[in-house]
C-alpha cells in the first residue's frame, strides 16, 4: 500500500491534475460487480481511516453544508442549553420546502477543528465520508464529488486503483 496523503493541498492538486482519469475510473468502477465492490471499499475503508486523524484535516466540517432534521435540531437545542426557537434564530436555515441546513460554511459547531456537539451530532456527519454503506456503486458522483475534499476518499480511492488494475496511463 501507498503512504497515506493527507495534506489537503497536495490531495487538491492531485484531483485537479487527474481529473479526466478519474472521470475514466469512475466509469470503470460502474462496470464491476456492485457486492464484490462494495466489500473492496469495506476492506479498504477500515485499513485507512483509523490512520487518519479528522481532527487534524476537519475539512468536511469547514466546506459542506449540513442538513439537518427536526429530532437533530431538538436534541441539540437540548444539548446547547437553548430553546428551539435560538437554536433556529442562531443557526438554521429553513428552505420554502421546510428542509433545515446549518446556516454557515464552516459548521458553527467546528471549534479548534473538533466538532463542539460531537455527542449530538447530525446524521450526515456521523456519516461522511459513508464508505461503511453498501451500494457505493450508486453514490459515484458524490464520492469523486469530494475525492478532493476528504482524505480517506482520497486514499481509499488511489488504493483501489491499484487493487482492482486500473490503468491510470491510457
Ligand atoms: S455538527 Fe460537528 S461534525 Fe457536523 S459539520 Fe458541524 S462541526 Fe462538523
Ligand atoms: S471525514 Fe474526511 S474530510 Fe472529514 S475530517 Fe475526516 S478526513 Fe477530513
Amino acid at each position: 500500500m501507498e503512504p497515506i496523503e493527507t495534506d489537503l493541498n497536495t490531495i487538491l492538486a492531485k484531483s485537479t491534475h487527474d481529473e479526466k482519469i478519474n472521470d475514466r475510473f469512475s466509469e470503470f468502477l460502474s462496470r464491476l460487480d456492485s457486492e464484490a465492490l462494495d466489500l473492496e471499499i469495506f476492506r479498504l475503508e477500515k485499513i485507512v481511516t483509523p490512520q487518519i486523524n479528522c481532527t487534524d484535516c476537519g475539512n468536511c466540517c469547514k466546506s459542506l453544508m449540513v442538513n439537518i432534521n427536526e429530532e437533530e435540531a431538538d436534541k441539540a437545542s437540548v444539548f446547547l442549553n437553548q430553546s428551539r426557537e435560538e437554536f433556529d434564530d442562531l443557526y438554521i436555515e429553513k428552505s420554502e420546502a421546510g428542509k433545515m441546513l446549518i446556516n454557515t460554511i464552516p459548521c458553527h459547531f467546528l471549534k479548534d477543528n473538533a466538532c463542539s456537539i460531537y455527542e449530538v451530532r447530525f446524521e450526515g456527519c456521523r456519516e461522511f465520508p459513508a464508505l461503511h454503506l453498501p451500494y457505493f456503486q450508486k453514490r459515484l458522483f458524490t464520492v469523486f464529488m469530494h475525492y478532493s475534499r476528504c482524505p480517506i476518499i482520497f486514499n481509499v480511492m488511489e488504493e483501489l486503483k491499484e487493487v482492482v488494475g486500473f490503468d491510470s496511463t491510457q
